[in-house]
């Protein structure tokens, strides 16, 4: 299997380069964000719980994001592997994480870190909002949050995949055609 983590933080394009990974390597892709927003639609309790996190900007507790990806990941029995978008956002869930592909006898291949400056990242959410409705792109106050929970929070996993010798750092300022050639070249190798 291909077990991709593409990491990065808010604003850096993992959901338009997850596109196209899944269409070059036929994965499936898990956004925690997305399952998350698609249960705030549906008005479930994991959505009412996760949208009190969401609109402060804050990570939704381990233990409810780690169940419910664990969920996601069992309705695909045959598929040739994951992209994991915007999980594991904590040390602790990638220690989850690993030890349950590990259960499932298959591992994380590689993690792909798109690495954007801050700047630009905000000029992107602020962008991203006039299209993409969410609220917690249209508030400077709740991005400012989102990227101090990136720094705090998320940015330390980089290391646990460094120290497993999975990590590679992608430039992700360019063309979005061009970072999409860096990304295959650093996972073709892994093939
Ligand atoms: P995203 O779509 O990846 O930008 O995620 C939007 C929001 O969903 C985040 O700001 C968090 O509140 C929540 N979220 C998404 N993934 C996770 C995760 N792995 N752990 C905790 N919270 C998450």
């Amino acid at each position: 299997m291909l077990n991709i983590v593409l990491f990065g933080p808010p604003g850096a394009g993992k959901g338009t380069q997850s596109e196209r990974l899944i269409a070059k390597y036929d994965l499936v892709h898990l956004s925690t964000g997305d399952i998350f927003r698609s249960n705030i639609k549906g008005e479930t309790d994991l959505g009412k719980l996760a949208k009190s996190y969401m609109d402060q900007g804050q990570l939704v507790p381990d233990s409810v994001t780690i169940d419910m990806l664990r969920s996601e990941v069992l309705k695909h029995e045959n598929t040739n592997g994951f992209i994991f978008d915007g999980f594991p956002r904590t040390n602790a869930q990638a220690e989850a994480l690993d030890a349950f592909l590990d259960s499932l006898n298959t591992s994380i291949t590689l993690m792909v870190a798109l690495e954007v400056e801050e700047n630009e990242l905000k000029t992107r959410l602020m962008k991203r909002a006039e299209v993409s409705g969410r609220a917690d792109d249209a508030n400077p106050e709740v991005i400012a949050n989102r990227i101090a929970v990136y720094n705090n929070e998320t940015a330390p996993v980089k290391s646990f995949y460094q120290n497993q010798n999975k990590f590679v750092a992608i430039d992700g300022i360019g063309s979005i055609d061009d970072i999409t050639l860096r990304i295959f070249s650093a996972i073709d190798p892994h093939l």
